[in-house]
């Protein structure tokens, strides 16, 4: 079997859904195929991390079926299909096992990232669920509900990790979160910031376990318990992996895509393969891999003028992220990666704010908590674009 259109779509995510929505801004009529591997409903990802505060499952955070979303977009959505393999040279993509073609003028990859497993041993691994899409969601509100969950242990404290931590006790489920560093969202927050998170979690009921990895997840009777590396257990009744995510880059890389941390593009979003675009989280913007929403809306606007004619190069102001603790609110705007500086921190209890100010004394990042949030649109001001 074969088909062929303009625009060919892998993923429906935020980046797919978003780019074909602002193309058709601009083009009412070329045929456009999506393809998704899960079921193509249309979500907002970051909304998965507040079902149990809002107390709304995997159809309630729905927002329109994949056909739907085909007749709004005048687009043709393939779900539950799978892209295996991509022909750079002939300008197809191979689906399924059946080695159905399609070929296309244009290729855009918004393959998203793939949840990091932790390597853990034991005999009750079938307990351990992360939550990175719709299907993930439903599948572990469905085990909370059979399991008549009381306590679920997090492994991960970073962003991920402390919204659930939240969002769980919000829902009057205990948690214990376990990380290996030393405070909450280490990667982004200065100690201050992190530790003022986990002291409005805590003053929620929420336990902590800095320092140890988890090694084991087994099932004795009815007893689920977790092992850390420092001799210590937890018992629960569930467990939830957070550690991170990772661009998904193994599609492009066997088509011979040029991949780094993520598919590799510049700022016009091209790949080095003709005619072959990535953006979202599975993309690495001109070195850049931001896995939030406000780049990929970014991306999506610019790659829908130059799928259309007028080439646009993105571009990045700079894009403060709020993290989902009401138990004590969290914006942070991190420096570049490479950036030097040091962080300046003032605090009241759990109200922070740490500036990452560089040697010629200029704002590059920061990370508010509590009360600091407030500054937020001050600060923000002060930074530089991320890529101008
Ligand atoms: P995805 O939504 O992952 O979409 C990828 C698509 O590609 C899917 O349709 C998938 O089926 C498809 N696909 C992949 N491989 C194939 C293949 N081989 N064949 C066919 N289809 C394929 N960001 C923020 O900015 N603010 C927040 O508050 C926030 N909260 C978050 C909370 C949670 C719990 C999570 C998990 C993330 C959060 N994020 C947040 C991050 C944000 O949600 C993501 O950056 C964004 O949703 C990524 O969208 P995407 O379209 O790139 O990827």
């Amino acid at each position: 079997a074969s088909a062929e259109a303009a625009i060919v779509v892998i993923g429906t995510g935020l980046a797919g859904y978003g780019l074909v929505r602002e193309l058709r801004k601009y083009d009412k009529d070329s045929p456009i195929i999506m393809i998704s591997a899960d079921d193509g409903r249309a979500y907002s990802k970051p909304m998965l991390s507040t079902g149990f505060t809002k107390n709304m499952d995997a159809d309630a955070l729905t927002q329109k079926d994949a056909g739907t979303m085909g007749e709004d977009l005048n687009a043709s959505v393939w779900t539950s299909t799978k892209v295996t393999a991509i022909n750079t040279a002939a300008q197809t993509i191979t689906i399924g096992d059946k080695a159905t073609q399609i070929h296309y003028k244009k290729l855009v990859l918004a393959l998203g990232a793939d949840v990091i497993r932790p390597p853990i041993k034991g005999n009750a691994l079938e307990y351990v669920y992360s939550v990175n899409d719709l299907l993930d969601y439903d599948d572990f509100r469905t085990a909370v509900a059979k399991n008549n969950v009381k306590k679920v242990c997090i492994i991960g404290g970073g962003l991920i990790g402390c919204e659930f931590t939240n969002d769980l006790l919000n829902g009057g489920i205990a948690t214990e979160t376990v990380d290996p560093l030393g405070y909450c969202i280490p990667t982004l927050l200065p100690e201050a910031a992190g530790k003022a998170v986990q002291a409005g979690l805590e003053a929620q009921g929420a336990k902590f376990h800095f320092g140890p990895l988890v090694t084991e997840v087994n099932k004795t009777g009815d007893a689920l318990t977790v092992s850390l590396n420092n001799g210590e257990t937890i018992s629960c009744d569930l467990v939830l992996s957070a550690v991170g995510v990772r661009p998904q880059i193994a599609l492009a890389q066997e088509a011979g895509i040029t991949t780094n941390r993520g598919i590799v593009t510049n700022r016009l979003l091209e790949t080095n393969a003709p005619n072959v675009y990535a953006m979202g989280d599975c993309a690495e913007v001109a070195g850049h891999v931001l896995v939030y929403v406000a780049p990929l809306m970014a991306q999506a606007r610019a790659l829908a003028k130059t799928l259309t004619g007028e080439a646009t190069e993105v571009s990045y102001p700079a894009m403060p992220v709020t993290i989902k603790v009401p138990a004590c609110p969290v914006t942070v705007s991190p420096a570049p990666r490479d950036a030097e500086g040091s962080w300046e921190i003032e605090q009241d209890g759990i109200n922070v704010v740490a500036r990452f100010i560089d040697r010629n004394g200029d704002l590059l990042g920061f990370a508010l908590t509590g009360d600091g949030t407030k500054q937020k649109m001050a600060l923000q001001k002060l930074l530089p674009a991320i890529m101008p």
